[in-house]
């Protein structure tokens, strides 16, 4: 097959108001994964004055967390503006990744910890509510499991009555910080993206962790979650490359000793 240069636009959307707790790291892996796989690529940044059109030029689209009032100015701006192409882009396979308050807009509703009803954009069945100030808000290390055949990355091939301790070595955990005092709650034909295995997930009862659809991922992982999680970056990397031009990037077996040994100090010290 004939090589060909492969070009990635990475749309990062509201990197001024949605990035307040380290989201920003997650371009920073993507860009430089795209470099180690020599895939050229380009970070665009999607604000309130950039035109909605940028949204269906990005091959991969990127939006962090916030604290409730950044979330107001934004979820207007999606409203009035630029929801219909984000909704169109994660309904054309192009990959996502939205964590936390970002992921709340996709649902049907937020209401803000004091009352506040804030619209979204409805392009998933879910809606999240902060029960008020007086309650505690989900914060702290997470760790969780994804579906092994989604993402090809693990040999853990059963579910079934997995005893804790085998669950430390498996490529299928994720790990993530998590500060939101929001909960989530997904309708019947939504796909989470993992499960809880520690922390609190989407509402810290039902074991469910963000949405998973098409190719976007909806998640309350900060983190943040690339460069917890590398395999997860080369996943979206991949399912681009594969949308924008029908090719598959091979992707070697590399050594990934200290991004493992790293994600592995969180596993031991909440699964040992
Ligand atoms: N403000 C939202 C909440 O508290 C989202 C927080 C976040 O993005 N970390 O639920």
């Amino acid at each position: 097959m004939k090589k060909i240069d492969y070009y990635l636009t990475i749309g990062w959307l509201y990197p001024d108001l949605m990035s307040t707790y380290g989201d920003r790291g997650n371009i920073i892996v993507l860009s430089k994964r795209c470099e180690e796989l020599g895939i050229k690529a380009d970070v665009k940044r999607i604000g309130l004055e950039q035109d909605k059109k940028e949204i269906l030029e990005s091959d991969i689209l990127f939006m962090g967390g916030a604290q409730d009032k950044q979330q107001e100015i934004v979820n207007k701006d999606l409203l009035e503006k630029k929801g219909n192409n984000l909704k169109s882009a994660i309904e054309n396979n192009v990959p996502g990744l939205f964590i936390c308050g970002a992921y709340q807009f996709l649902g049907r509703y937020y209401k803000t910890a004091d009352g506040m009803m804030i619209d979204g954009l409805s392009i998933f069945d879910l809606y999240t509510e902060n029960p008020g100030i007086h309650n505690n808000r989900l914060i702290g290390d997470i760790i969780v499991r994804i579906d092994d055949l989604r993402f090809k990355i693990n040999d853990l091939k059963k579910e079934g009555n997995i005893h804790k301790s085998n669950l430390i070595n498996h490529k299928s955990l994720l790990v993530g910080f998590e500060n939101h005092g929001g909960r989530t709650y997904l309708g019947k034909n939504i796909e989470p993206f993992a499960k809880v295995i520690h922390g609190y997930g989407n509402n810290g009862g039902d074991k469910t962790e963000g949405i998973f659809y098409k190719n976007a991922i909806g998640t309350y992982l900060h983190g943040p979650i690339l460069p917890k999680n590398w395999e997860l970056a080369d996943f979206l990397i991949q399912k681009a490359i594969f949308t924008k031009y029908n090719r598959v990037v091979e992707i070697k077996d590399e050594n990934h000793v200290l991004e493992d040994e790293a994600k592995q100090v969180i596993v031991r010290r909440y699964l040992s």
